[in-house]
């Protein structure tokens, strides 16, 4: 993926400010951070977004961010973290290289990810979500 902007952060043609890597997973700064210590983890290997990615490598990025998470909320001393994945331009991605956010959060600091509503019919969440079990595989 020659014009993918992370792919080449991986191969060192952009700079980033590394916090982690291994053979499978690299971790560095996000440059327009939500607060300081802002991170994501790639892939070294480009995948669309997360639906793409296979579960193997999946599972050793969420091993990394599992790590680095604790890492950052130490030094940044956030008071809670928040670990996300933006899957297609309708869910706010706008790097379609998949990535996963850690992002150090502060108890007022006034981000706000998702408001809820009740908007389920009577009965709906139900059928909803046999019909979901069932598209499981
Ligand atoms: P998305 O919106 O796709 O979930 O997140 C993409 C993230 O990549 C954004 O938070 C954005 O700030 C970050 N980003 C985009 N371009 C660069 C870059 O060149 N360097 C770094 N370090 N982060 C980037
Ligand atoms: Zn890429």
């Amino acid at each position: 993926m020659p014009e993918c902007i992370f792919c080449k952060i991986i191969k060192g043609e952009i700079p980033s400010d590394k916090i982690y890597e291994d053979d499978l997973v690299l971790v560095f700064l996000d440059i327009s951070p939500i607060n300081k210590g802002h991170a994501l983890a790639v892939p070294k290997e480009h995948y669309e977004n997360l639906l793409e990615t296979p579960e193997e490598l999946a599972g050793k990025m969420m091993a990394v961010v599992k790590k680095v998470a604790k890492a950052i909320k130490i030094i940044t001393n956030a008071e809670g973290i928040n670990i996300g994945i933006n899957n297609g331009l309708a869910a706010g991605q706008s790097v379609f290289h998949a990535h996963i956010h850690v992002i150090p959060r502060y108890l007022n600091d006034g981000y706000k990810l998702w408001g809820s509503d009740k908007i389920y019919g009577p009965g709906e969440s139900q059928i909803l979500a046999e019909k979901i079990k069932s598209e499981i595989n």
